[in-house]
């Protein structure tokens, strides 16, 4: 298991499981529960949530889980909507009782929306503070955003979490390098590209010659990017363990090759996408 290093000098774990969907049906509770609870038994060390996902409900979900296991690295995110002074604290607070936890270890702005920065950024600080979050970072931010933030955040940013997979390497070009120079980890979001990129003949092949599945090249890929870390989601026993086999899959320079004719990297500015 590696980590990556936060601007405040707090370790955030690279790996962990996502949320994204989660909450949103009854019929399927139960074995969204069960995932994330399996999950965390077999030591996936961070979970992805935001008061978005299932209005709350997967939040409710991770705090089920979390009972009775190892604590692992918490994420959690607030609406641009709610992201004024006042909403951001009443947002997190309303997280905390869901997760029922006293700190949430990483609070994101989910993407940025018509709140002022300025009072997202004295949120997050009030709320470090307290004690209420740990850290603080950014979702969806390009290089531009990115660069607003800078001024704000007392050098605190934590991360900023971002749609990164092999199908989709747009933020190689220049919010990447933006964030290795002020040594800030990417999170990255959607590994397998919600599913897509499963069925890609080249992601195909080489995984077999690399004798792992499709979705542990996907996320193997993505950790061996220097600063990266990566949440993929699955509500599926045998998912979760597979997805977390992909920790254990080293890739040759010849592999990174050959994933790099298959998936080129940008050759120009890309703006950065968001699902
Ligand atoms: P992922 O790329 O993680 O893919 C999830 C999908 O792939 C699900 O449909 C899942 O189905 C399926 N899947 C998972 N593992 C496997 C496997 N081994 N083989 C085949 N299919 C598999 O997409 P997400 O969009 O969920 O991204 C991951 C997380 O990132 C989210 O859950 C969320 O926490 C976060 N996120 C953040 C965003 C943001 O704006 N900040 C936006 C999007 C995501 P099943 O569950 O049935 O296994």
């Amino acid at each position: 298991m590696h980590f990556c290093k936060m601007p405040s000098g707090a370790q955030m774990p690279a790996f962990g499981i996502g949320t994204w969907r989660m909450g949103e049906s009854r019929r399927r509770r139960a074995q969204e529960l069960e995932a994330v609870k399996y999950a965390l038994e077999l030591g996936y060390p961070m979970v992805d949530t935001a008061e978005m996902y299932g209005d709350g409900e997967a939040e409710e979900i991770v705090g089920e889980a979390l009972i009775g296991q190892p604590r692992p690295f918490v994420v959690s995110k607030v609406y641009p909507h709610n992201a004024t002074l006042s909403g951001t604290i009443a947002a997190c607070e309303r997280s905390l009782k869901r997760l029922k936890l006293e700190r949430i270890d990483l609070y994101l702005l989910h993407w940025r929306g018509g709140a002022r920065l300025e009072q997202t950024f004295e949120a997050f600080h009030r709320l470090r503070d307290a004690g209420k979050i740990a850290d603080f970072g950014v979702s969806n931010f390009d290089t531009d955003d990115m660069e607003a933030a800078a001024g704000l955040d007392k050098g605190l940013t934590a991360s900023n979490q971002v749609l990164y997979c092999l199908s989709r390497r747009g933020p190689e070009y220049d919010l990447l390098p933006w964030m290795r120079q002020r040594s800030i980890p990417l999170m990255a979001y959607s590994p397998l590209d919600q599913g897509g990129l499963l069925g890609s003949a080249p992601l195909l092949k080489i995984a077999a010659e690399v004798g792992c599945t499709p979705a542990q090249l996907a996320i193997a890929w993505v950790l061996a990017q220097p600063g990266v870390a990566t949440i993929p989601k699955s509500s599926t026993r045998e998912r979760v363990k597979e997805n977390l086999g992909a920790l254990a899959v080293t890739l040759s320079p010849e592999v990174l090759a050959a994933l790099d004719r298959a998936f080129p990297p940008p050759r120009r500015k890309q703006s950065l996408e968001m699902l």
